[in-house]
């Protein structure tokens, strides 16, 4: 039906205006409000489509009382006695009661919560005829306000801030979280632009968070600084989201700050032992890679130094020369070497000789200040622009066998920079560290030791020469004038025979010593390798009568560049070693083979064979495997054949197998 005005009958304030054809009967049936009247005995002369639809059942009209509901409760869940109804209050004491909570419960035990509210009705006499309850439902507003009630308390208790703004960033709430966290109160931000409480430094961040709200987008864990009423700035996380009305307009954004200044102590603490282990880790992996004193005192001062954070760092290890005299090696970090000059008398001093002679680990808040050490202190004779040292820590070095081997000292401008716990750290580097210079100082030990062994031999090896040289020239003579039926011609060739391997074994010497010192001279020239071959094969098997050499080649010819002398050399050597570590066999096998870039021999016996594990070492200087130290040999000849092949740009291989034999070849470049 159209509502215009004509539909309606005029009416004064009270009355009532209805469409002409709408009964007020059935305007008050369809109320979206419940409604039922009661007659002054209590029984039931009314209820509307709604009231009926709260109760879910239909009373018999006259018959039943009160309610279309046996039973009414308060809010509160306890059971209204009849007596205390609204319907029975009005109608037995005349007593209407503004508007009263109640819960009624429908046949299924459906709990809703109605506001009743008895009125009573009277003739134009002003006689009661009735009492009209109506029964508003407020279910749903009342769990929502639970829910509400729920919320405000959750939000009131959160140790996080939860802070509400407009978009234009206007704080329009502010909890006790907030309270706590910022130290103003509710009433001192409300109103207020959020600002307030952002750093200068950090403004451009609620640019951001505003723009992202109006694209109702969340901000999630978004770490940043705020400031506290007392100007603290605190780490924060935010987690900012859009609020929406109803209407699905943004209104504005609600805000939860979370102090995460714990969580990030942890992570600095994290992050600082993760430093802390990294550096001992690249320290000692250097230090442990390392014999060189000066690498590995350099090393240990400059993470030490990053350790405990000092300006500067200081390594001063005791050392002895040549002439058995004591030194001080000194490295430095953080400072230049000047700086440390005026360092002479070190360990004249308290504070330095309680680390040097007593072994104690020295830790001053306050060097400056330190009654044991100020006046002494070096650092006081010094202009105060070079090393201005306030906190000071000194740690020994002491090697295992309890031998104070040298200080560390660390030192920075300001007091109080140095704890136990770096004092710990220093102390566990102290430790490797000495271990590190003790296998150091051992190891150039031994490195002279060595030096002096191979200075030795090659002085040894060319004082030996000349007598032996001339040795064998007269030993010559004399066996060339003797007649072959002489018995003393065949002990004279005993003789050179024996003489030859002396020279030889010199020979090898003093290539050792000229290899040692870079200095093996070779003279290159063209030549055959096959050709070469096939003489030293003749050549050697008239001294050798144990084997048979065999030489095998495809080709005619194979030209190299080469030391033809030092490759003959190589090749005796391996044909000599065939022989002497295949005693039970009879014969020996040479290979020569060659192509456009390769020129190859090998020598091949059917002997004792080398153990896998020692194969790569027996190219090493003075190698021999142990069990063949009966066999004559010093361990020197495959070395030397190495360096010869490997100054041809040339390879030296074995492959051998234990009890089967060896193959030993070498390959060099073809011309
Ligand atoms: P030397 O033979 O004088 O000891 P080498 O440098 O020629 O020195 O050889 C080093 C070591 O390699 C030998 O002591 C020996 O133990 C092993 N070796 C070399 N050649 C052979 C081989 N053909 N068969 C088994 N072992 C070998």
């Amino acid at each position: 039906m159209e509502r215009t005005v004509s539909n309606f009958s005029k009416g004064d304030k009270h009355n009532l205006l209805l469409p002409k054809n709408i009964s007020i009967q059935s305007f008050i049936d369809n109320m979206p409000i419940g409604i039922y009247a009661c007659d002054l005995s209590g029984h039931i002369t009314y209820y509307n489509n709604a009231a009926e639809k709260l109760w879910r059942c239909t009373p018999k009209i006259g018959e039943e009382m009160w309610s279309g509901l046996p039973k009414l409760f308060l809010p509160d869940g306890t059971l209204l006695p009849l007596e205390k109804w609204p319907m029975t209050i009005a109608v037995q004491q005349g007593v209407y009661s503004q508007e009263e909570e109640v819960v009624i419960q429908q046949p299924d035990g459906t709990k809703l919560n109605v506001l009743e509210h008895p009125m009573p009705l009277f003739d134009s006499n002003g006689k009661l005829l009735c009492i009209i309850n109506t029964l508003q439902d407020v279910t749903e507003q009342r769990k929502s306000e639970t829910k509400q009630a729920m919320l405000a308390a959750i939000v009131e208790s959160s140790d996080d801030a939860i802070v509400s703004k407009s978009l234009q960033g206007i704080i329009t709430s502010w909890n006790f979280g907030a309270e706590k966290m910022f130290g103003y109160k509710e009433r001192e931000m409300i109103g207020k632009p959020i600002t307030t409480i952002i750093p200068e430094a950090h403004r451009t961040d609620e640019l951001m968070i505003l723009s992202k709200i109006r694209n109702n987008e969340r901000v999630e864990h978004y770490e940043t600084y705020r400031q506290t009423k007392a100007g603290t700035l605190i780490p924060v996380s935010l987690t900012i989201s859009p609020i929406i009305d109803k209407k699905g307009n943004i209104i504005g954004a609600s805000k939860i700050a979370r102090n995460i200044s714990k969580q990030k102590e942890v992570e600095k603490t994290l992050q600082h032992h993760a430093e802390n282990l990294e550096i001992m880790n690249s320290m000692g992996k250097l230090v442990s890679q390392t014999l060189d004193i000066d690498v590995i005192l350099q090393t240990v001062t400059d993470s030490t130094t990053r350790l405990t954070g000092a300006t500067f760092g200081a390594f001063f290890y005791n050392m002895v020369n040549d002439k058995n005299e004591p030194y001080m090696l000194c490295k430095l970090s953080g400072a230049p070497k000047e700086a440390f000059e005026n360092f002479g008398m070190l360990r004249n001093t308290a504070v330095f000789s309680s680390t040097f002679n007593n072994g104690a680990i020295v830790r001053s808040d306050d060097i400056t200040r330190d009654e044991r050490y100020s006046g002494n202190f070096p650092l006081n004779e010094m202009p105060e622009a070079h090393l201005p040292v306030v906190s000071y820590l000194a740690i020994p070095v002491v090697s295992k066998t309890g031998t104070i081997i040298g200080g560390l000292f660390f030192g920075h401008p300001q007091p109080g920079r140095f704890t136990k716990e770096h004092e710990g750290l220093v102390s566990a580097v102290a430790l490797h560290a000495a271990i590190a210079l003790d296998n150091a100082k051992l190891y150039a030990e031994v490195t002279r030791l060595s030096d002096k062994k191979d200075e030795f031999i090659s002085l040894a090896s060319h004082e030996l020469k000349t007598p032996i040289t001339s040795l064998r020239g007269f030993l010559q003579l004399i066996e060339e004038s003797l007649d072959e039926a002489d018995d003393n011609k065949k002990f004279m060739k005993i003789a050179l025979t024996q003489v030859k391997k002396l020279s030889d074994l010199i020979s090898d010497l003093l290539d050792v010593s000229k290899i040692k010192a870079g200095k093996l001279p070779l003279s290159f020239s063209h030549f055959d390798l096959i050709q070469l071959a096939k003489e030293v094969v003749i050549q050697f098997q008239f001294s050798v009568r144990s084997h048979v050499i065999q030489l095998e080649s495809r080709e005619e010819k194979i030209m190299v560049h080469g030391d033809k002398q030092r490759i003959e050399q190589v090749i005796i050597n391996l044909l000599g070693n065939a022989v002497k570590y295949s005693p039970d066999a009879t014969e020996v096998k040479v290979l020569v083979t060659g192509n456009e870039t390769t020129a190859s021999l090998s020598v091949q016996d059917f002997g004792i064979g080398i153990a896998p594990e020692l194969q790569q070492h027996v190219f090493s200087r003075f190698f021999r495997v142990e069990d063949e130290a009966s066999k004559p040999g010093l361990g020197i000849g495959l070395y030397i054949s190495k360096e010869i092949v490997q100054r041809h740009n040339g390879r030296l291989w074995v492959s051998s197998v234990p009890s089967v034999g060896s193959i030993f070849g070498f390959e060099i470049p073809a011309k």
